[in-house]
């Protein structure tokens, strides 16, 4: 229920003045549907206006001139501005429009009347002039500020509009209860709400643009701190939902025997946090996060094993048919031989092969299905699923994650979910982005992996790096060689990678594969499998190169235009060597031509060279990326905040959410003051039915 104290802001744009017909779908694109929107719309900059004469006018400055309109000066031939004279006792002052109705200036500036126009001032054949000025009857004298915010004005739809429509949108704002702790805004030494927004709209110069003014910080905030909220109730609505009890019993210490390893500490203790939520009753959502290698798949095995050891069924989803048979030939022995019978379920499988599947997950006698999207058809049916293990969990739709997590026994309770990414993220946008799950790290690899040694060289060096290649792979190794990415086109990339593959397999006389990302998922599959079965020596590829997919013989990576990847990407890329006990290298070429490589294109590559700690590159590549959507965040679910900017406010973000979930574990029905004002907050914020909907 939306609070009273709101009910102004949450009024129908159109209301406001000046928003009719023409300007109201204008106006709906630009910030939104209601009032609201209006004024969460931030100035993109400021105009500083200085009151000039003709004779002082300095140009390049936007100046403001008291003038008596002379004449109106209508062009000859087209392609000539139309020109009004205007002037001061000091001189003339020329204004000027390209296009528009010599009528509606003539209207706008009357021959004998005074006006206030204002505007760049510049000099043209020595006479001050001012290119489409903003106009004002000395009536609106007042409504000239000095320094005026600027908004980011789309076609038909003016800053100064925008301003007016802001300026009535404050009108309306009404002072809130405070939300923010006191003791946390008395250090901040934040204004209220009503004070912040106020700012905003009236800034004093450019510095209150800038994200670390203490206005925009505090707006900033409370964005944060409701989106944070937001995640925190969902998390606590999930933490409610009465699921199975899970304990490990003897087919897990069975497969704890049968690993060919011992867990690192790492996976122990995400072994740990897994068995402390399958235990507590509540419902499990945690996200096991570890680079590529680091052993996610044993950790989640366990899982598998305690599910059944308690009497329940598990699934493991993967988002190909690749991997899905991976994990099956990795994990179906073990499991069998601790006592957990285990089906594969894939697209590719017959009717025939499918039914006895089907059959044995539905009366319960098996307890582990492996397997890809056909895990979650309406045909696949559990006697008693208990737990959802979700690998690579960005490929699949949120959707997709509750189809299967719906296959649960109401009797039983809902599904536990244990997704597994292997994409390390900076932790301010792990808290953005799965800010309601819990999360635990691999933070450590397993032991006995050679590190990779990686070399940066310019493309021209080409040559001598497919002879070094060739030498290892009569030497038998298997190697990958990535395309660049070409901003362009799809195609242009699928060119150069043919291109370089026709290259390589003249030059180095071998079997050549090549995927893809135009290629149809069974044929790349086929290839994939090639190369991982050592069929095919080299395997040349766009990024398509299936992240999971695990071949320990490969110990050569190279990465052509390694420049034009993000950190993040080209150490995901790496992780494809260095699986084995080969010592594996990593080439990364830079530059065409003779182009060279920018400062900070060499501090990235400089950090892959030193480290490879994927949390250590996802913040550094974080850092240096600086603001804007470098990772492509907004495609990938991420918010678009009005006010917040994760990168520049990760302080922000992180004491927030810190904050949301202490708020609603104290106060969880927010019925205290301060959990009335935050349902306000709550309100404010409320992205349903919004263009920045958060899901
Ligand atoms: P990812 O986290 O990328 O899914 P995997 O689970 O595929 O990583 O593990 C990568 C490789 O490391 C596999 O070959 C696996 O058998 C091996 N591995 C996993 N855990 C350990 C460990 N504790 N000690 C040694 N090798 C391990
Ligand atoms: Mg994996």
């Amino acid at each position: 229920m939306r609070p009273p104290i709101l009910f102004p802001l949450f009024a129908d744009v159109s209301t406001l003045k000046g928003v009719g017909p023409k300007a109201l779908p204008l106006v709906q694109k630009l910030a939104g549907p209601l009032v609201r929107d209006v004024l969460f719309l931030s100035p993109s900059g400021v105009v500083v206006r200085r009151p000039m004469t003709a004779v002082n006018a300095v140009e390049g400055q936007v100046g403001i001139f008291e003038v008596m309109i002379d004449r109106l000066i209508l062009p000859g031939k087209p392609g000539v501005p139309i020109k009004v004279r205007a002037s001061d006792q000091t001189g003339f002052v020329h204004l000027i429009w390209f296009g528009g109705s010599g009528q509606h200036i003539d209207r706008l500036l009357p021959r004998g009347e005074t006006r206030l126009v204002s505007g760049k001032v510049e000099r043209f054949n020595n006479e001050v002039q001012i290119v489409h000025p903003d106009v004002f009857k000395p009536s609106e004298a007042d409504e000239i500020a000095a320094v005026e915010p600027v908004y980011p004005a789309t076609q038909g739809l003016t800053s100064r509009t925008i301003r007016k429509l802001a300026q009535q949108a404050l009108a309306l704002a009404p002072e809130l209860p405070e939300w923010q702790d006191p003791a946390w805004l008395a250090k901040q030494q934040w204004a209220s709400w009503r004070e912040a927004i106020a700012a905003l709209h009236t800034p004093t110069g450019e510095r209150d643009l800038e994200p670390d003014a203490p206005a925009r910080e505090r707006l900033a905030y409370d964005e944060l701190f409701a989106h944070q909220l937001a995640l925190a109730r969902r998390r606590r609505a999930r933490l409610i939902t009465p699921a199975p009890v899970i304990r490990p019993g003897e087919a897990s210490d069975r497969l704890l025997t049968a690993l060919p390893f011992t867990l690192t500490g790492a996976q122990q203790r995400a072994v740990e946090d897994i068995r402390h939520d399958l235990a507590s009753g509540e419902q499990m959502g945690r996200l096991l996060q570890g680079d590529v290698g680091s052993g996610k798949t044993a950790v989640a095995a366990l899982a598998l094993a305690d599910a059944a050891a308690s009497g329940f069924q598990a699934a493991l989803m993967a988002p190909t048919e690749i991997l899905a048979r991976q994990h099956y030939q990795r994990l179906a022995p073990m499991l069998e031989a601790a006592g957990v019978p285990t089906v594969l379920l894939t697209g590719r499988d017959s009717q025939a092969e499918r039914r006895p599947k089907l059959a044995a997950l539905a009366d319960g006698q098996a307890k582990v299905a492996i397997g890809t999207h056909a895990l979650f058809q309406d045909a696949v049916r559990f006697d008693r699923l208990g737990l959802a293990v979700i690998d690579e969990q960005h490929r699949f739709g949120v959707n997709e994650r509750a189809r299967l997590q719906a296959k649960g026994d109401p009797r039983t309770g809902g599904v536990h979910l244990l997704t597994m990414s292997a994409t390390p993220i900076p932790r301010t946008l792990e808290l953005t982005q799965y800010g309601e799950l819990d999360v635990s790290r691999l933070t450590e690899k397993p032991p006995g992996r050679t590190p990779v040694t990686t070399a940066v060289l310019p493309l021209a060096r080409i040559g001598e790096v497919a002879r070094r290649l060739k030498a290892a792979l009569d030497d038998g190794a298997q190697a990958y060689w990535i395309c660049p990415l070409v901003a362009e086109s799809e195609a242009s990339d699928l060119a150069a990678a043919e291109a370089r593959a026709a290259d390589l397999r003249r030059i180095l006389q071998v079997e050549v594969g090549l995927a893809h990302g135009q290629m149809p998922g069974p044929e790349r599959e086929a290839v994939m499998a090639d190369f991982a079965d050592g069929r095919t020596p080299l395997l040349v590829a766009t990024t398509v190169v299936e992240v999971g997919v695990d071949v320990p013989n490969a110990s050569i990576m190279v990465i052509e235009h390694a420049d034009r990847f993000g950190l993040a990407q080209l150490h995901q890329l790496r992780g494809r060597v260095g699986r084995g006990a080969k010592a594996s290298t990593c080439l990364l070429l830079y530059g065409g031509g003779d182009d060279g490589l920018g400062e900070t294109a060499k501090t990235r590559l400089e950090t892959l060279r030193r480290t490879e700690d994927g949390f250590e590159i996802a913040e550094e590549d974080f850092r240096l990326r600086g603001g804007g959507d470098p990772l492509g965040l907004k495609q990938s679910g991420f918010p678009a905040y009005r006010f917040a900017d994760p990168i520049r406010h990760r302080g922000l973000m992180l004491a927030a959410a810190d904050d949301a979930r202490l708020v609603l574990g104290r106060d969880p029905d927010l019925l205290s003051p301060r959990g009335e004002a935050v349902k306000v907050l709550e309100a404010l914020f409320d992205w349903r039915n919004d263009r920045f909907a958060l899901d």
